[in-house]
């Protein structure tokens, strides 16, 4: 794979490399160098994404910024962002540097992007770099999304920098020294809905026009209808984004941060921050601790929090369409995509012969009631041929005898509203192995021992969420065991990394 640098010749940035925190105007990029480090490490490498790229291992250091080579032009995007609700004006790329654009094997352009690996313009206070746990976190849940079929951005590679980074993981005074690392991350592109927003805000509708053409025109060039083409691009991002939210629904995946800047046009999972997995069934769940008081990001949220930021979207693009109400529509059409792919996904997830809302809603209640492990519980409902609650029992952390009777009733109504053929299809959408946080926590606990075993087995573990894989039920086909619940990492996060 040759390095190439399009978005860089094609929209207005800052050539010169300067990490002086400031306002960055009229430009969607800044020039940026990636730090050396005298020891760097690799701890991961995904065959998959390498052999995608035709990149032999052997050129790792590239990918942890260590060799700048022919072709390369690091640069930090420049974008801003509603956070928890509130717009925050420029953020941008502070911990992250794109290295360049790379073709896939299909002729596709790629954006290849480290994080953790420096200061950029955009860096504020913060000091540019990641720490180890929180690079673990990225790249196994990366590739186990990926492997979900959720739409994921990619991780190519783990690296150890040798350098400590100081971090205050609770913001409560009490900072330590962590091992720093780097991941290389992949995508069409790093662009979000925030990189419009920013151009909008300050009324830059030149630079707003520039990134949108070069955005339709290298990122959706499948859009041939030139009078149309900013309605069409909008309709698939909004597609592609109701699609991504409802497989987080599908597979219990708290995204945590749904900020504008956290958002991909491309409809991809991006920046994995302080997010979870649903584990006791609980739509009101988050594993930030940023917004435990607001919840604003909870599980069951996630659906109207991406409307939400459709709408910020459309009102960044607004300057460049004529006719305004067709905005609203949009607004309107995502609602309606968004319910219907949710009915769609309970009927899938169920194997039901139709949606049944009442059925849906019993059974939210009665699982957070009793405190139903999401992945046990439905791949044990899929082997259930008679209402037989006792054969679902693994999978509760707290069954009240009371409710045994609405159990039974609601078994009965269910499998009357299923078929045989249906029910043999539930297992290839309800993994049987998701990336619990304690999972992820345990990988973290020996890598910190700079032992890398469990990175490699739940990555291997992860490759097939889906298949029984019996060798590996005992260990990790569980509920969260006693020493997680209240341990920093598995049940409470913060952004800090
Ligand atoms: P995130 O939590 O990844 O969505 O980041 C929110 C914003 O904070 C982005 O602009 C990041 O670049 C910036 N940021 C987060 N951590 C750091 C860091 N350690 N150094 C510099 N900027 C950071
Ligand atoms: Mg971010």
């Amino acid at each position: 794979m040759d390095w190439e640098t399009r978005f860089l010749q094609s929209t207005p940035g800052e050539v010169i490399v300067n990490s002086k925190p400031r306002e960055v105007v009229q430009s969607c990029w800044v020039g940026a160098e990636p730090e050396k480090h005298a020891n760097v490490s690799l701890l991961g490498w995904t065959d998959s994404v390498a052999a995608m790229f035709g990149i032999q291992k052997t050129r790792h250091l590239e990918f942890a910024g260590q060799k700048i080579v022919n072709g390369m032009q690091p640069f930090a995007h420049c974008y801003g962002g509603h956070q928890f609700g509130q717009w925050a004006g420029q953020l941008g790329d502070g911990r992250a540097i794109s290295i360049g654009e790379g073709k896939n094997q299909s002729g596709v352009y790629h954006e290849f992007q480290l994080k953790g690996s420096g200061l950029t313009a955009f860096s504020r206070r913060g000091d540019g770099k990641a720490v180890l746990r929180s690079s673990i976190r990225e790249f196994l849940c990366s590739e186990a999304m990926h492997a979900l079929g959720v739409p994921t951005t990619r991780a190519l590679s783990l690296h150890l920098t040798g350098q400590k980074v100081m971090r205050d993981m609770f913001y409560d005074g009490n900072p330590i020294m962590e091992p720093g690392a780097i991941i290389c991350r992949v995508a069409p592109s790093f662009i979000r809905f925030g990189s419009f927003q920013i151009h909008t805000s300050r009324g830059d509708f030149e630079t707003l026009e520039s990134l949108v053409d070069y955005t339709i025109s290298e990122h959706f060039s499948h859009i041939k209808d030139e009078k149309n083409r900013i309605s069409m691009w909008l309709d698939e991002i909004i597609d592609t984004t109701v699609e991504m939210v409802i497989d987080w629904m599908r597979v219990g995946f708290v995204h945590g941060v749904m900020n504008t800047d956290n958002m991909s046009i491309h409809g991809l999972t991006i920046d994995y921050g302080p997010y979870g997995w649903i584990e006791d069934f609980d739509p009101n769940w988050t594993p930030n601790t940023t917004d435990a008081s607001t919840l604003r990001y909870r599980f069951g949220h996630q659906p109207r929090i991406a409307l939400w930021n459709i709408a910020r979207l459309l009102e960044a693009i607004s300057p460049l369409v004529e006719d305004r109400s067709m905005l609203q529509e949009k607004i309107n059409d995502a609602q309606e995509k968004m319910a219907l792919s949710h009915e769609k996904m309970w009927v899938n997830k169920l194997g039901l012969k139709q949606y049944d809302e009442e059925l849906v809603l019993e059974l939210v209640e009665l699982m957070y009631q009793d405190k139903a492990d999401m992945t046990m519980f439905f791949r044990l409902l899929s082997s259930l041929s008679k209402p037989e609650l006792h054969q679902l029992e693994p999978a509760f952390y707290n069954v009240q005898t009371s409710n045994h009777v609405n159990w039974n009733i609601w078994l009965n109504k269910y499998l009357s509203n299923t078929y045989d053929e249906n029910r043999a299809k539930m297992n290839l959408i309800n993994p049987k192995y998701v990336l619990r946080n304690w999972m992820a926590q345990l990988a973290i606990d020996d890598a910190e021992k700079e032992d890398y075993a469990k990175i490699e087995l739940l990555t291997n573990l992860l490759k097939d969420p889906y298949g029984e894989n019996h060798d590996f039920e005992k260990d990790w086909f569980r509920r969260r065991p006693e020493w997680a619940l209240n341990r920093p990492g598995c049940s409470m996060l913060s952004c800090s990394s």
